[in-house]
């Protein structure tokens, strides 16, 4: 084991600026600081721990910022990705700016998603620098911008860095995150006739026959989706999230239109949700041969799962034995994260990171002792992936 010191006063220091400093998203709130203040300020401090820091703009309010420390060569590559955008801190009942200590608490918007990951990432990194340790191979510390909106920043990191793989800081309560579901977004558009009220025979409601595509819409997440499980993210499912269709009154409407979300499992893609729509389609008109409708699946994320084999996962496991003392657990995540966008560039991701509570929420917090593991189990996993050239520095 080498002896390497985190100053955690600095990190907290670090981490309580980045809290002050507003990064709410700006696609999610119109209004919205955006992450360019917050890249600045992490870059000018990376400059300060001695690497080389870029930039990679995405609009006027908002930049990913990228640090690389160099290795001497010959060793692996890790990236070390955390977002810097939060979400609205309209609804918080705390000062969303005010990054307040108490008991171990770290308080504030963003605070554990995920300013707390991203100080740990940053001190695990100056912790190396400072230890005198040269590694082989480089580490890329990658903080982008709009994670919790459209991956922007993710998709244009990806665009010019990759790595033999890489650490997501997601708060996951020092548990490992090897899973998370994907999913994907379709319209349906379902054509009626248009007639005067009365007239019963000219006219087709398109929005009694959204009904019965409706209801087969639940049979499939009841019948079908609910039987097929994954053990570490349970089942797929589908719901109708937006529903459109009508004129007035007195009229038969031409058109309703239905927005479904299906959440996807390791395994299933744009086709499998496609097919699931195209069969619904064809199986109401089968029966009804007034039934008209198309589709289209417009937006889709895949899901990702990682193999317990790859490097990444043993190395991380071990430091996490090591430096925890304890097993630690594999889990999945319901939601979706930035991962699959590295997954997709062909860079195997785990999600590992601190706990807290509020995530999204009133009253948001970072366990500060849960952000120094973090810092030392990244640690541990950088020096084991990336090779010491100089053990006995
Ligand atoms: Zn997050």
């Amino acid at each position: 084991m080498y002896d390497i010191r985190i100053d955690t006063d600095k990190a907290l220091k670090l981490l309580q600026e980045m809290i002050s400093i507003d990064s709410v998203n700006p696609s999610l709130v119109k209004t919205g600081n955006g992450e360019l203040g917050i890249a600045h300020h992490i870059g000018q401090y990376l400059e300060k721990m001695g690497i080389g820091v870029k930039y990679q703009e995405i609009d006027s309010k908002r930049a990913n910022v990228i640090g690389v420390l160099q290795g001497t060569g010959g060793g692996r590559t890790i990236m070390l990705n955390g977002h810097t955008d939060t979400v609205s801190s309209e609804t918080m009942s705390i000062d969303p700016l005010d990054p307040r200590f108490e008991n171990g608490k770290v308080y504030g918007r963003g605070a554990l998603d995920m300013k707390g990951g991203l100080a740990a990432q940053i001190a695990a990194l100056h912790s190396i620098i400072e230890s005198g340790l040269r590694l082989k191979g480089d580490v890329i510390l990658a903080c982008v911008a709009d994670e919790e909106y459209a991956s922007r920043g993710t998709e244009t990191l990806v665009k010019n860095y990759s790595a033999d793989a890489a650490v997501i800081c997601e708060p996951t309560g020092l548990k490992i995150t090897i899973a998370h579901k994907g999913f994907a977004w379709a319209k349906v558009e379902v054509i009626g006739k248009a007639a005067h009220g009365s007239l019963s025979d000219e006219g087709i409601d398109a929005i009694i026959k959204a009904a019965k595509f409706l209801v087969e819409i639940e049979n499939l997440g009841k019948d079908i989706l609910s039987q097929r499980d994954h053990p570490l993210l349970g089942s797929p499912s589908i719901h109708a999230s937006l529903i459109n269709g009508g004129i007035e009154l007195s009229t038969y409407p031409d058109y309703c239109k239905i927005e479904l979300e299906r959440r996807t499992l390791p395994g299933e893609n744009r086709e499998t949700v496609a097919g699931e729509i195209e069969n619904i389609i064809e199986k109401v008109g089968s029966v009804d041969r007034q039934f008209r409708a198309n589709y289209d699946v417009f937006f889709y994320r895949p899901a990702l799962e990682i193999s317990r084999e790859q490097p990444i996962v043993q190395t991380l496991k071990k430091a996490c034995q090591i430096i925890l003392r304890k097993e630690p657990e594999f889990v999945g995540m319901s939601g979706w994260l930035d991962s699959a966008v590295l997954a997709e560039a062909d860079i195997p991701t785990i999600i590992f990171g601190p706990k807290g509570e509020g995530a999204h929420g009133s009253v948001e917090y970072v366990d500060f002792d849960s952000v120094v593991d973090t810092t030392k189990v990244l640690i541990k996993t950088i020096l084991d992936f990336c090779g010491v050239c100089n053990p006995r520095a």
